[in-house]
């Protein structure tokens, strides 16, 4: 019989799937269920993470599972979800009645508990309260294991560092033999880092990465100091991914091909649009500028395929979820490494070739240097401020020192996210045709000497 036949099952039996999501998926609940080590799972928004914790919880009996998450709302929807399918899910915080409050701790300190997963903000655990509840529930043997959601709030390289997540660490201490099973959405290697220092979680853990390499973009670079006209450029490229329209007369307007221009400021954002149309491609303008109907509709006029390319700042993409984007482009140099992935990696989602252009110009970057450092020097003196923008600065300058140089450029995403080195099979300028890239190098740090 296949070791997972059980887990398969039960997968069927609570949630009413037929298959995991992914063999990762799987890899990582089948991990939890054997109990033998810690547990990692990092893959991006929407793989299903959650089930990692919530089917081998189920799968204890009489023990329940405590959650730690960062925020109320999350906390809400996945109780609410966990209902739902008729699954005993509650939480203890502040927004409780006295009554919901005291039925919660009957239940956990009953002879039998019915409630198999309990949801618990990192604030509410820190309480006297709590820690005497979880003394006890361990005494009773009740614990399946810890879980905790949105792991990276733990590390300080994170985008929402809370500091009460570093004390789950002592408590990875105080209660040794259960499980713990951390889990967050792509990590660079200093936050994966961090997740499990911070935790402590027993070395050697179990880890699950979705690996970072896209093999169906094609990364380039094009220094802006080498094109003449900067509209035709970007019209040629863009007609170069999108391909011939005429082969696309069947194909609904929706499901054609489209791309993203990202520029940095709404000015760039509006004249790109306007210059790249005037060439032929119809383009949408899309920044925090415009009433929020006319974003709505912007946006909706791209979704539909009215317009094929948006040009946007980067508060554009949250959220969207369009198969058929054939191309990214930034205009402007992106604002570090975790930004450019998450940006360009939004071509390409239904796995045909697609392509992520960067162009680079010595003027945005000294202008984006000089705004940084201007953020810096604002926030002297002031603790977390001051930590946060010179780290934006030294973000910044790794992928300035990045396009200044010939390396593959799925290799900077490899190693920044701690993945072995890809096989990148031709799939940047870089691999491609080496040479013609150091020329273009040569060129760019020729004419910015004079
Ligand atoms: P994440 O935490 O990784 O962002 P969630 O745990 O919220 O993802 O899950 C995203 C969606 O995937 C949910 O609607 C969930 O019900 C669904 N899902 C999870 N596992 C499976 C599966 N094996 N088969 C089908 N749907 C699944
Ligand atoms: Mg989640
Ligand atoms: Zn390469």
């Amino acid at each position: 019989m296949p070791e997972n036949n059980s887990t398969v099952e039960a997968l069927y039996r609570h949630f009413g799937h037929t298959k995991f999501k992914s063999q990762l998926q799987e890899k990582a609940v089948n991990a939890a269920v054997k109990r033998k080590q810690d547990v990692y799972v990092s893959m991006p928004t929407g793989s299903g993470k959650s089930l990692c914790f919530q089917l081998p919880g189920l799968m204890r009996e009489n023990q329940l599972t405590i959650v730690f998450s960062p925020l109320l709302a999350l906390i809400k929807d996945q109780i609410d979800h966990l209902t739902k399918l008729k699954i005993q899910a509650d939480s203890l915080n502040s927004k409780m009645t006295v009554k919901e409050r005291d039925r919660v701790i009957m239940d956990l300190k009953a002879v039998k508990t019915n409630i198999k997963f309990l949801y618990i903000t990192p604030e509410q655990a820190a309480t006297k309260f709590f820690q005497d509840l979880l003394q006890l529930l361990y005494k009773h043997n009740k614990l399946a294991y810890f879980a905790v959601d949105e792991a990276h709030c733990v590390s300080q390289w994170g985008h929402d560092f809370r500091p009460d997540y570093l004390k789950l660490g002592d408590l990875r201490i105080k209660y040794k033999d259960v499980v713990w099973l951390a889990l967050t959405a792509t990590a660079s290697k200093e936050v994966r880092e961090d997740i499990y220092k911070q935790l402590r979680l027993q070395t050697p853990v179990a880890q699950f990465s979705t690996p970072s390499f896209r093999r169906n973009l094609f990364y380039d670079i094009v220094y802006k100091n080498s094109i003449e006209d900067d509209f035709q450029h970007l019209a040629e490229f863009a007609h170069h991914c999108l391909g011939d329209p005429k082969e696309f007369k069947g194909t609904p307007k929706s499901q054609r091909g489209c791309g993203i221009i990202y520029c940095r400021t709404r000015d760039q954002v509006e004249r790109v649009a306007v210059g790249v149309s005037k060439q032929g491609v119809g383009a949408v303008a899309y920044h925090a500028g415009l009433k929020t109907a006319e974003r709505t509709q912007v946006q909706e006029s791209w979704m539909e395929g009215v317009h094929p390319i948006i040009c946007a700042t980067n508060s554009f993409g949250m959220g969207v979820d369009k198969p058929s984007v054939r191309f990214v482009i930034h205009w402007d140099c992106p604002q570090n490494i975790a930004a450019y992935y998450q940006e360009s990696g939004r071509a390409g989602r239904d796995g045909l070739q697609s392509y992520c252009r960067l162009y680079y110009g010595r003027e945005d970057v000294k202008s984006i240097r000089f705004l940084l450092q201007q953020d810096s020097q604002r926030a002297r003196g002031r603790g977390d401020r001051e930590l946060l923008t010179e780290r934006a600065l030294k973000q910044f300058e790794k992928i300035v020192d990045f396009c200044e140089r010939v390396s593959c450029r799925h290799r900077l995403f490899a190693d920044f996210f701690g993945d072995p080195p890809p096989q990148c099979n031709g799939q940047c300028d870089v691999c491609k045709r080496p040479k013609r890239v150091e020329k273009a190098l040569e060129m760019f740090h020729r004419l910015c000497m004079d």
